[in-house]
């Protein structure tokens, strides 16, 4: 059985990406994805907004260039 979190994509995201990881940010079914500033930085659950270019903070310092495949497709989620 493989393991639907291995697989990523990489930024830049086309416009479907983006919108999809941002449905993905706001439902609350799932953790989103988080500013790697952790404490130090941003209060905590400051999630990252997704654009073409990757994710970013509302703190503008971090930001990240891959996501997980499987938020394209949050069908195959499952919880166990
Ligand atoms: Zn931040």
């Amino acid at each position: 059985m493989s393991d639907i979190w291995e697989s990523k994509i990489q930024a830049p995201f086309n416009e479907e990406q983006v919108q999809k990881l941002n449905e993905y940010q706001q439902n609350k079914s799932f953790h989103p994805y988080t500013c790697g500033g952790g404490y130090g930085c941003c209060k905590r659950d400051i999630s990252y907004a997704a654009t073409k270019d990757g994710w970013i903070c509302p703190c503008g310092v971090y930001t990240q260039n891959w996501a997980h495949t499987v938020t394209q497709d949050t069908s195959k989620i499952k919880c166990v």
